[in-house]
């Protein structure tokens, strides 16, 4: 495997590891609650899509934090931004407001459906932010009876209470209850469950325009504009969860662009920020005016570290330029992954829009969706699964061609390693 002790960035030499040999993966089950079991190799550094551990070694990173670090690590514009803030200033609390926030809060409303901005600093905070929302609006305008969410099987919402019980998979609330109550599942892409289910006492309908967690199912067309629809009948907020799927990820600046609607609020978090935690809930005048002063908060939320970075990675990939990237990034990406395929007969389907893209596995390897990352990270590959029977890259937006390949050709070996040992 490559190995590189060294990295050039910026023309100075830096040395890879921070040396802290105190700190192990042991030190992590020594000091950590155990909701997490992270790899063994703990990274220290990283610059555009590759990252160096603790020993030096070099990965190149199909995962990219989870959708997150859309730019790549350490991208030197938005190192400067931060740091130029850093300097300037950190924190006020929202008893003022900061001119990041604004400026990013005028971003947002000037290129998408919204009028209105709420900053939170995580996805489950912004989902939070919208479903309380729902309630209120429906609660202010037409009584305290329409108070129903209705939401999508295998969906993924966040790991505030709220949120894993909008959530559609039961293990996430699993011993966490009483859950908050008035919501109901339908089966995600089904018009004719949420025709069933839908009624006057509906406040919300969520949708993630590509379910992430779930496996990589983007909604069909038909879907997006029946919710739509069958929301404006019955004076239901559409509300899009694209926390995953917003910020360029799928090619256009959100993904409901693809499918000629609006939401009524919509969520972005993760690539927002590039890898600095902010998070936003974006809506229309009419139900942001049900947010009175004082009815919601954060301590945090649109705090100018988060907002000045999100401003600089929002003016960078909002252009006709980087999107048509992200396009051809996707077009590469699929492109090997066929030819992969075409060796090794493993994916019964690749799927995805942009740079989330979802492999499922065929039958005979159900469930080996974790063996296959564990064998990726052996090949200094990082990747990402959803659910036991899917394999999820989401690199970064601008990852480098030449990243591409070699990431293709440890993911192949890996491929082999995984079916070597199951034989
Ligand atoms: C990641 C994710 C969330 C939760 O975001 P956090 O920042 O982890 O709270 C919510 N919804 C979707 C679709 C996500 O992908």
């Amino acid at each position: 495997m490559p190995q590189s002790n060294d990295v050039l960035i910026q023309g100075s030499k830096l040395p890879v590891s921070n040396g802290d040999d105190a700190v192990s993966r042991t030190t992590f089950d020594q000091v950590m609650v155990p909701n997490y079991a992270p790899g063994k190799m703990i990274p220290v550094r990283g610059f555009g899509s590759r990252v160096w551990d603790q020993s030096g070694n070099e990965y190149v990173d199909f995962a990219g934090g989870i959708a997150v670090s859309a730019l790549g690590h350490a991208h030197p514009e938005l190192v400067s931004v931060l740091t130029q803030q850093a300097k300037q200033l950190w924190h006020l609390s929202n008893v003022l407001t900061n001119e990041p926030a604004l400026r990013l809060a005028r971003l947002l409303v000037d290129n998408t459906f919204a009028d209105k901005v709420f900053f939170a600093n995580s996805g489950a905070e912004a989902n939070e932010a919208a479903f309380k929302l729902a309630r209120r609006h429906a609660s202010l305008n037409f009584g305290s009876e329409k108070n129903e969410i209705i939401a999508c099987l295998n969906g993924f919402h966040g790991r505030t209470l709220f949120t894993v019980s909008v959530g559609g998979q039961e293990k996430y609330t699993e011993g966490f209850g009483p859950i908050p109550q008035g919501i109901t599942h339908i089966p995600y892409n089904d018009l004719e469950s949420l025709k069933a289910a839908i009624s006057d006492k509906t406040c919300a309908v969520v949708v993630e325009p590509i379910q992430g967690e779930g496996g990589v199912l983007p909604a069909t067309r038909d879907f997006m504009k029946g919710v739509r629809a069958l929301c404006d009948e019955y004076q239901a907020l559409m509300i899009l969860d694209e926390i995953q799927t917003g910020m360029g990820r799928t090619g256009e600046l959100y993904a409901y662009m693809h499918y000629g609607i609006y939401p009524d609020v919509l969520t972005t978090a993760k690539a927002l920020g590039g890898g600095f935690p902010i998070a936003a809930m974006l809506t229309r005048d009419q139900f942001a005016a049900s947010l009175s002063v004082g009815s919601h908060g954060s301590t945090y939320g649109g705090n100018p570290l988060g907002c000045a970075v999100a401003e600089a990675v929002f003016n960078i990939v909002n252009t006709p330029e980087f999107l048509s990237g992200v396009r051809l990034r996707q077009e590469m990406m699929l492109d090997a992954l066929e030819r992969i395929n075409r060796q090794y007969s493993v994916f019964k389907e690749i799927r995805g829009r942009g740079l989330l893209i979802g492999g499922e596995l065929v039958e005979g390897l159900r469930g080996q969706s974790k063996l296959l990352l564990q064998k990726a990270l052996d090949e200094h590959l990082m990747i990402l699964v959803a659910g036991p029977d899917v394999m999820r890259l989401a690199p970064a937006l601008n990852i480098p061609e030449e990243d591409i390949q070699v990431g293709m050709t440890r993911l192949s070996a890996a491929i082999g390693a995984m079916l070597r040992e199951i034989e």
